[in-house]
């Protein structure tokens, strides 16, 4: 008689992307029964389309191996950030900033040295659906092309599938756990790895080009992988009807030389990412979700590797303690967000705020804050490293000069609530709640703070 399969495990992890090959990575020596699962077969781990680079900063903060042999492509030197006419460049040096990695070659890099201590990973496995007993989730159902009907169950399930979250969208809706965000939260972003005709001068200088013309509410790039290899792509705000980026890519950006000479396209591909602040809630009881599935992604540049393995981390260790003190509820698993909201989310939250306000900048004011050196690199440096605006007097001069030159002082007016509000999204996630019955009291704070925000500032949508 046919018997569905069934898998007992302390810590199951489903998707196993930058966040969850991560996680399974970092539990492999917790002594931990740890089942990691992917539709994807061994060639095709971490194929999800992405501009493939990441700063160097977060291998060695998330105890991760820094890529290397044929998972690194190129080293990343510094990056140029272009204005709309490309005549204004802001260029941000840093020796070793960051890689342009081969995900495939480092995320089954990450896989194998799992599996080599005792890690299960479940490659071409689908999880269908979230096992709910007696209001609780005990597992998931899934699908394996090798072993047919399979059952994992598990005191923690994990959701690390991306931006579809497969397992968090099935869980009840009157969990916390449900959120559905504006579309305009999101970005969908289409890329290209492709062999050039010609020699890219600086491949270790990734590009960053600005122009509502081409990417609106987003941006586009050309991101080197060696000498004569480059990712290219944009990326396009969803939910205010612009065109598919692979569109704007086949009718616009392949019309330039830089782009268009092409020997040979690698692979094309693209996906929805979430550009927004995490999600309100990370765990409820047995259940976690981290990387893209939480929202853990940058708002302004949309990078989620790096925060998908912060996320990884924080992960880890609120599993130890959640084994040590065997308790699997929101309240055991509660760690996973005060150690994320505090930090990282504290900082995603505000410069949430601050991608609010630029998707809704025209060309010529990009123009001139790029141009004028009004986004200068101290200020870059402030906004990413610690989430805040610093409007310090030289730049209110610098401002105050272009406010009168394009003839908007209503910018100036603007800028000063967007840094306002960032310092409050900041300062709300820093006191994020220390346990679940606090949640829905802080989340309506967060609501209204959002709301009261882009009544303020005027959001033109
Ligand atoms: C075009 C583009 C460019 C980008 N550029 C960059 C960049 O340059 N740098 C950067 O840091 N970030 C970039 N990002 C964002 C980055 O790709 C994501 O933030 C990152 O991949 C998130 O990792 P993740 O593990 O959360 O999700 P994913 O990478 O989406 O991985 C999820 C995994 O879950 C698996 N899965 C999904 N559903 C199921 C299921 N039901 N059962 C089993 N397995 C399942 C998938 O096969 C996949 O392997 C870009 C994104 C896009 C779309």
């Amino acid at each position: 008689m046919y018997k569905m399969r069934r898998y007992e495990y302390d810590v199951v992890v489903v998707g196993l992307g930058p966040a969850g090959a991560s996680l399974v990575y970092l539990l492999r020596s917790s002594g931990l029964k740890v089942a990691g699962l992917d539709w994807v077969d061994a060639s095709r781990v971490w194929s999800k389309p992405c501009g493939d680079a990441i700063s160097s900063s977060h291998f060695d903060k998330n105890g991760l191996p820094h890529p290397s042999g044929e998972a690194l492509m190129q080293t990343v030197n510094g990056a140029l950030v272009y204005s709309p006419s490309e005549e204004g460049v802001i260029k941000l040096t840093g020796e070793n900033a960051g890689y342009m990695i081969d995900r495939s070659k480092y995320g089954l890099m990450l896989l194998r040295e799992a599996e080599k201590r005792g890690v299960d990973v479940f490659l071409r496995t689908k999880a269908l659906n979230p096992i709910i007993e007696g209001g609780k989730l005990a597992g998931v159902k899934a699908y394996s092309i090798d072993l047919g009907e399979l059952e994992f169950r598990g005191k923690i399930i994990v959701d690390a599938t991306g931006s579809g979250g497969a397992i968090r969208r099935k869980l009840p809706r009157e969990w916390p756990t449900y959120e559905e965000p504006p579309e305009t939260d999101f970005v969908v972003a289409y890329r290209k790895i492709v062999e050039l005709k010609y020699e890219i001068d600086k491949p270790d200088y990734i590009r960053l080009y600005f122009n509502t013309d081409i990417a609106p509410g987003g941006y586009w790039w050309l991101f080197p992988k060696g000498k004569n290899i480059a990712n290219i792509g944009l990326g396009v705000q969803l939910g205010r009807g612009y065109p598919h980026p692979a569109k704007i890519y086949r009718d616009v950006l392949v019309k330039r030389p830089d782009v268009g000479s092409e020997v040979r396209v690698i692979s094309e591909a693209g996906a929805k990412i979430p550009t927004r602040r995490p999600s309100n809630t990370m765990v409820w009881d047995n259940f976690m979700s981290i990387g893209d599935s939480a929202y853990t992604v940058d708002p302004i540049h949309g990078g989620g590797m790096g925060y998908a393995m912060t996320a990884a981390r924080y992960a880890t260790e609120t599993i130890i303690e959640a084994f040590t003190n065997n308790d699997f509820t929101a309240k055991g698993l509660w760690g996973l967000n005060t150690r994320y909201m505090r930090t990282t989310g504290a900082k995603q939250a505000a410069l949430d705020i601050l991608r609010i306000f630029l998707q809704t900048l025209t060309n010529t004011e990009i123009e001139w804050a790029i141009k004028k050196g009004l986004a200068g690199v101290e200020e870059i440096t402030t906004v990413f490293g610690e989430g805040e605006l610093k409007l310090t007097t030289s730049f209110l001069d610098k401002l105050n000069i272009i406010v009168r030159l394009i003839g908007k002082p209503v910018l100036l007016a603007k800028l000063i609530t967007v840094s306002e509000y960032m310092k409050k999204a900041k300062t709300l996630y820093i006191n994020y709640p220390e346990e679940p019955s606090k949640l829905p009291v802080w989340v309506t704070n967060v609501e209204s703070l959002y709301a009261d925000y882009e009544k303020t500032v005027e959001i033109p949508f």
